[in-house]
């Protein structure tokens, strides 16, 4: 994926408890960290997720990402990701309120979006998510103007060449595709033909 043109390894951790089905955990993000030299960015699908926050720290994590359902304490996890040496940032579901943002966005590099219910790959973009990306996006905006950190607006789930641009110019800048990617012939270059048209048509759209 990086020599297809990927700027950061998204590392999605199912745990059949916060969601009905079982990925990967620590070591197979120590085992990926020796071959990529760009960012993994572990979004925890888990809980409780306290305990794995040092685990994917010490397996070489850049970004960890949870949903707020899966934490007893918000406040507590994100500071727990940053004094791990991460980013740290939210994840939400389609029907998760944005309010839980209203008081840690200080302690916030990332957002989160989904744009499926979590669970299971290659599912269908909600659209209604777009009104929700265009929510964040303001909140975002608002921060900075009064002098706030940077905050990355992830999208996740259904992301694909002929809707990334809608995505894009709903405010969104960080982009996780896997069956787009994933389901391209390749050897043959499928995959980095696919990264640079999503990579062209999200810059086109925000350009
Ligand atoms: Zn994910």
């Amino acid at each position: 994926m990086q020599a297809a043109g990927a700027d950061l390894l998204h590392f999605d951790v199912m745990d059949n408890h916060f969601v009905p089905n079982l990925t990967i955990g620590p070591l197979v993000c120590e085992a990926i960290r020796p071959h990529a030299t760009i960012p993994i960015d572990v979004h925890l699908m888990v809980r409780p997720v306290d305990r794995l926050v040092p685990d994917f720290a010490k397996a070489g994590a850049n970004l960890i990402t949870f949903h707020p359902e899966g934490s007893d304490h918000v406040d507590r996890t994100l500071s727990l990701i940053r004094d791990h040496g991460c980013k740290a940032g939210l994840v939400f579901n389609p029907a998760t309120p944005l309010a839980w943002l209203d008081h840690v966005m200080d302690k916030i590099d990332i957002v989160l979006l989904m744009s499926v219910n979590p669970g299971y790959g290659g599912q269908r973009f909600i659209a209604s998510t777009l009104h929700k990306i265009r929510a964040v996006r303001a909140r975002i905006d608002a921060w900075k103007a009064q002098g706030g950190q940077d905050i990355w607006l992830e999208v996740d789930g259904g992301i694909k060449v002929d809707n990334i641009a809608e995505v894009a110019a709903a405010g969104a800048d960080t982009f996780v595709a896997g069956s787009a990617v994933f389901g391209a012939p390749d050897p043959g270059g499928g995959y980095s033909e696919v990264m640079s048209r999503l990579r062209d048509s999200a810059q086109g759209a925000s350009a």
